[in-house]
């Protein structure tokens, strides 16, 4: 891994899922991280696929970093193991010390907001807010609609093509890496198409 890597995002499930695979991915990835020094950014949650990840890549010695709100403090779902926890007051406060802290933002399977994280992270890429690799493991082709929906997008002129390609998708933890390796960050100088003069 290039030495400008040095933290990598999360964003996955609060709940495990229903399939095996799901977990594995998680915890894979968890020692992965680990093994190459690199640490983990997540949301600081003790449930779902987020904290297998998280715990995974404590026992195997890593350090992890998480960002969570008072709210979900209260909760009392945050993780207390961590390296570092960062309460902050908003949602909005939490993905953008997320997206600050971190080098690269990996996708696992999960609900309305693991496609929220990932969506903003590739608008901020999109229009050039930040420049940084974004890959998505579908495991077991939970992401199928969700490409599908991508594709869509691009056959009917909302998304560019250029800009298909900059969530990298693979189907296992060890290409996860390669793939942070070889992101390239799309071209924004065309994004914006003003109207036509009349
Ligand atoms: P979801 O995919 O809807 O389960 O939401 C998971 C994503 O939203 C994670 O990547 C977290 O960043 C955030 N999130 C949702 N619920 C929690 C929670 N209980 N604790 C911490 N983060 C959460």
């Amino acid at each position: 891994m290039s030495t400008d890597i040095a933290s990598v995002c999360l964003f996955c499930g609060s709940n495990v899922g229903t399939r095996p695979a799901y977990a594995e991915a998680a915890t894979q990835f968890g020692r992965a991280l680990a093994a190459r020094g690199l640490t983990l950014i997540y949301g600081g949650g003790s449930v779902g696929l987020m904290d297998i990840a998280a715990q995974a890549a404590l026992d195997a010695g890593g350090r992890v970093v998480g960002v969570i709100t008072e709210q979900l403090m209260v909760r009392e779902v945050g993780h207390s193991g961590l390296d570092e926890l960062h309460v902050v007051a908003t949602m909005h406060e939490r993905k953008a010390l997320m997206a600050k802290l971190s080098d690269a933002f990996v996708a696992l399977p999960g609900g309305y907001g693991t496609f929220d994280e990932l969506c903003e992270m590739a608008t901020w890429d999109q229009l050039g807010i930040h420049s940084k690799p974004l890959v998505m493991m579908n495991v077991e082709g939970y992401f199928d609609g969700f490409l599908a929906q991508i594709d869509r997008g691009v056959a009917d002129g909302f998304l560019k093509p250029a800009h298909r390609t900059m969530v990298e998708v693979v189907s296992s933890v060890e290409e996860i890496f390669d793939a942070i390796e070889r992101w390239q960050a799309p071209p924004v100088s065309k994004w914006l198409t003003p109207r036509p003069t009349p």
